[in-house]
């Protein structure tokens, strides 16, 4: 007899709702934060330096600035870039809006190239069909926390002598070709949210090894003033220059004390989404309902997310129907990403439906897996119950 599935009426897997993401505080991330609150900088402190040289090493790239999030890492990026008015920045749509916002903010126009049908990552094909005279720079999406096609978008960019920026929001610890991520592309952006694979609760980092990038990238986060507080206090002088227009995108010492304490932690937070991951893959790899998340060869993914796809043609029900039966089965999935053209405010500014169509298909399919490192085995085992459960319902 099959389970009678929660959406029905039957028992749920879980009585509590297990989060699809979640961050990981210890006691030991908590006095870090204590001790800098008892240290005398609240903000434009030493800490700040201390987080930008650790995530710099940890990444391989000679310098790194420290912003409020991972938004405000990728509008200084685009800043730092030289986008203007009239200039194109090529971006997939599989992706959170911050991505291409920070374009719009910039007063320059996102221009949407479709994702790999395989990787969902930026299709370097697609992006090449996309330029124009106008095209000025490229915004790559390490999508789940698997590297974007380095090697492609880096020849493509250089011929055209166009920036290359990687949003690695998902992707701290990975790997291209043996390489970390962090200078592989012109300019690198991370973020510290809650999900992320460590959090500062809000921040974010550019990483590059460009000496002149990174100056621009600390001048924008502080107004576009090109001294701060503590090096005007050293000197004894009160004369600063605003020379750009930036805006406030610093990140406090408080911030930057758990940022530190949870970067020492990334090698078992890595390594446990990684176990996570293989389980679902051992464990959900017989079913033809199901396709699981492709990694391309010689790479080591982060694992930020695991998305599943959902073959429909195999199944009697449709994604938001599984998406229900799942969640009342005590199972948080979520789904990433919604188009960011789709979105009201981009149709409001004229971008089409159509533009994209495999990142578009691939929507209508995808689900997102809880994938966090201080998930434990029976929270593992409980969304693998659930999806067979809900899978093998549906399918036909
Ligand atoms: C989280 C995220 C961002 C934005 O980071 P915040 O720190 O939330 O501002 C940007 N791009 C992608 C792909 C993200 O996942």
């Amino acid at each position: 007899m099959p389970e009678e599935l929660a959406l029905h009426g039957g028992p749920p897997v879980r009585s509590s709702l297990l989060p699809y993401g979640r961050h990981n505080l210890e006691d030991d991330d908590v006095a870090a934060v204590l001790e800098s609150l008892r240290g005398g900088w609240l903000t434009t402190g030493p800490t700040i330096g201390r987080l930008e040289r650790a995530v710099a090493e940890r990444v391989g790239a000679r310098h790194a600035v420290a912003v409020s999030s991972g938004t405000a890492a990728l509008h200084a990026a685009v800043f730092a870039a030289g986008i203007g008015p009239g200039d194109e920045v090529i971006a997939p749509p599989l992706t959170f809006a911050a991505t291409t916002n920070v374009v719009l903010y910039q007063g320059g126009l996102p221009v949407f190239a479709d994702v790999r049908a395989d990787t969902l990552t930026l299709d370097p094909a697609d992006v090449e069909r996309r330029l124009t005279p106008r095209t000025r720079a490229v915004i790559a999406v390490d999508y789940a926390g698997q590297p974007c096609d380095l090697d492609a978008l880096r020849g493509l960019t250089r011929r055209r002598g166009l920036v290359l920026i990687e949003d690695a929001a998902h992707a701290l610890g990975a790997e291209y070709h043996g390489r970390p991520l962090g200078a592989l592309a012109d300019l690198t952006t991370w973020s510290f949210h809650p999900v992320k694979h460590v959090t500062t609760g809000e921040g974010g980092m550019i990483t590059t090894d460009d000496a002149g990038l990174a100056a621009r990238c600390a001048r924008f986060r502080n107004h576009g003033i090109a001294t701060d507080a503590a090096e005007r206090e050293a000197r004894g002088d009160w004369f600063y220059e605003m020379t750009d227009l930036g805006f406030n995108y610093r990140l406090t010492d408080l911030q930057c004390a758990l940022g530190l304490a949870q970067l020492a932690k990334l090698d078992r937070f890595l390594q446990r989404r990684r176990a996570v991951a293989e389980r679902y893959r051992a464990a959900l790899d017989d079913l033809a309902a199901l396709s699981l998340p492709a990694v391309a060869p010689d790479v080591s993914h982060a694992w930020h997310l695991f998305p599943v796809l959902l073959q429909l043609e195999r199944l009697s029900a449709d994604r938001r129907t599984v998406f229900s039966a799942l969640r009342a089965e005590g199972i948080g999935v979520n789904v990433h990403y919604i188009p960011v053209y789709w979105h009201p405010y981009y149709q409001r500014l004229g971008y089409e439906k159509g533009l994209c169509p495999r990142a578009e298909a691939v929507y209508e399919r995808l689900l997102t897996l809880p994938l966090f490192p201080a998930m434990n085995e029976r929270d593992v085992d409980d969304v693998v119950r659930a999806v067979r459960k809900v899978v093998g319902h549906f399918a036909r």
